[in-house]
């Protein structure tokens, strides 16, 4: 890939030269800090998305830190062109992450066409390639569609429930489907309790969630 010739392998937080492909050094990693959540437990994530609407499990890779190292590389992952970022991501998260009840569709929360272009990709898709090839779920990357460039500027027109309401829709219906949603940084939940609820409008379905980062605020 292009970005892989264009930037230089250092460390992201300290500089250092280090292999392609791995953003950050040995020593950088442990100033991350890994979640010690197990996807069927209780959880945070859970907790929050328990107010939200009906969730079977959860699960955050990290937690977000401000002024930290995993705001750094989400900051690369969605604005500086890193992509490769999401196979790092990945690579932790299976890791750590251990299914009993296994989901059996993996969606992410998609970008507005318009924004996906300007970006050039979404930062969610080669994170969750790599969930769905290790797990064998399977990812319908089109299966939501966002109806919205951005939430704020929405706001600006709509009030908010109606734009809440129609944020998101599926481009085909799904039953008895057990999914796994998956986003970049988990703060209130709204975006993900908005796309729950379109597809928990058949009853049939169950939702969970995972995230690469947490954010406490
Ligand atoms: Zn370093």
């Amino acid at each position: 890939m292009f970005t892989d010739f264009f930037f230089p392998d250092r460390c992201l937080n300290c500089n250092t030269i280090i292999a392609a492909n791995v953003f950050v050094c040995e020593i950088c990693i442990s100033q991350i800090k890994f979640t010690t959540d197990s996807f069927e437990s209780e959880n945070i994530v859970k907790e929050k998305c328990k107010s939200l609407f009906p969730v079977e499990n959860a699960f955050a890779l990290m937690e977000f830190q401000k002024e930290g190292l995993s705001r750094e590389l989400m900051h690369n992952l969605k604005y500086k062109g890193r992509e490769n970022i999401g196979n790092l991501f990945a690579e932790w998260t299976i890791e750590r992450l251990h299914f009993k009840e296994k989901p059996d569709l993996i969606i992410t929360v998609p970008l507005h066409k318009r924004k996906q272009k300007k970006r050039g990709y979404n930062q969610l898709q080669l994170y969750a390639d790599n969930i769905s090839k290790h797990y064998a779920i399977s990812y319908d990357k089109d299966i939501m569609r966002r109806n919205f460039h951005t939430k704020a500027q929405a706001l600006k027109v709509f009030s908010k429930r109606v734009v809440t309401k129609n944020l998101f829709s599926l481009n085909k219906s799904i039953s008895g489907k057990h999914v796994l949603l998956i986003d970049d940084v988990f703060t209130t939940g709204n975006t993900m309790s908005t796309m729950a609820w379109e597809i928990l409008k058949n009853k049939n379905n169950k939702i969970s969630v995972l995230v690469m980062a947490n954010d406490e605020g």
